[in-house]
């Protein structure tokens, strides 16, 4: 089979000459249709974290199902499937208080093993939703969504709070509305570039603002005691310190954009203390893709615009390239 195999640090090779994957009894064999392009795959492609050599990677997967295990019930080849990459042990400290997502065997399809820039993949038949409703390229939309699901139940969004999301990419804009279906009053969401904002008003984002030095004036005229709820989905350690001012007194700031692993930045604990903030990470999927996959085929959420590009995977290092610059307009995936 073909795939885009990860040999080493910024190593990726297109490969034609893969052996498929063989199954176990309970998974099912994936012969994947569309894979996002995702701000982890850079991290790991600069082996920033989960470098296990060779990789295929492409975790955010929706396919047809090609083979199924002996025991596998349910499912048939040809069904249409979005798959849950998350890969936990149900054994350990973690997945024994429900916190599965720390799991101390936490793997993930496309992240520690073998993924969607491969023709076929290996995936526990239990990790499958099958769908009728969306295309292949919104149903690969599911995982983003149910890390975006997570990250919504952390930041405990009350109804009629007012939200600021900052950066209005694929995740900005999923965020956004998340943060509608949650029920807050307005959201105001801040960009860098003008068409996704534009979109983001087509998704009802109440506001929208250009981030420039003019930013925390604009957003006091918006807010003047700030934010019940601020998201961050920039992946810029920058933001974080930039942006805690615009959280309200006893509101909550959300690190959801991925940075990287050695970022620092400076924050005033006194502040903190002073204001009641609440500072809250959110890390992948924990239980959530049930709901993400329903919002997906019941048309709450809607994923249409924001694919920009269906890349085949010989083009994946130019995608990577461009998620890195941040010149993508809006999602890349890779397309068999
Ligand atoms: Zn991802
Ligand atoms: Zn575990």
């Amino acid at each position: 089979m073909k795939a885009a195999v990860l040999e080493a640090v910024k190593k990726i090779v297109i490969r034609n000459n893969v052996p498929p994957p063989a199954i176990g009894p309970r998974d099912v064999l994936v012969r994947a249709r569309a894979c996002g392009i995702c701000g982890t795959d850079v991290h790991i492609w600069e082996g920033d974290f989960f470098p296990t050599f060779p990789l295929i990677p492409g975790h955010e997967l929706a396919g047809e199902v090609a083979l199924v295990g002996r025991e596998v019930e349910g499912l048939r080849p040809g069904d249409r499937v979005m798959v849950d990459p998350t890969l936990t042990c149900d054994e350990c400290h973690f997945c024994r208080i429900n916190r599965q997502n720390h799991c101390l065997k936490w793997n993930a399809v496309g992240v520690t093993r073998d993924g969607g820039f491969g023709e076929l993949v290996r995936v526990p038949a239990k990790n499958c939703y099958r769908f009728e409703r969306v295309s292949f390229g919104e149903a690969a939309f599911c995982e983003p969504l149910a890390c975006v699901v997570f990250g919504q139940d952390r930041a405990r969004i009350d109804i009629g709070s007012e939200v600021l999301v900052l950066g209005a990419g694929p995740i900005g804009q999923l965020h956004l509305q998340a943060s509608r279906a949650n029920g807050a009053a307005a959201v105001t969401v801040v960009d860098l570039v003008e068409a996704k904002l534009d979109l983001a008003r087509e998704h009802g984002a109440a506001f929208t603002v250009v981030a420039d030095n003019a930013l925390p004036e604009k957003l006091r005229k918006i807010a003047p005691y700030g934010f019940d709820v601020v998201i961050d989905a920039t992946g810029v350690a920058r933001v974080f310190g930039d942006a805690i001012q615009y959280v309200k007194n006893g509101g909550r700031y959300l690190v959801f954009g991925v940075c990287g692993p050695h970022d620092k930045v400076e924050v005033s604990p006194f502040e903190i203390y002073r204001r009641d903030l609440e500072i809250i990470g959110s890390f992948a999927i924990r239980r959530t893709y049930d709901r993400a996959f329903r919002l997906m085929e019941r048309g709450a959420v809607d994923v249409k615009k924001l694919l920009s590009e269906a890349i085949p995977v010989e083009e994946l290092p130019r995608g990577l390239e461009m998620m890195k610059k941040g010149t993508a307009p809006m999602k890349l995936q890779v397309v068999f």
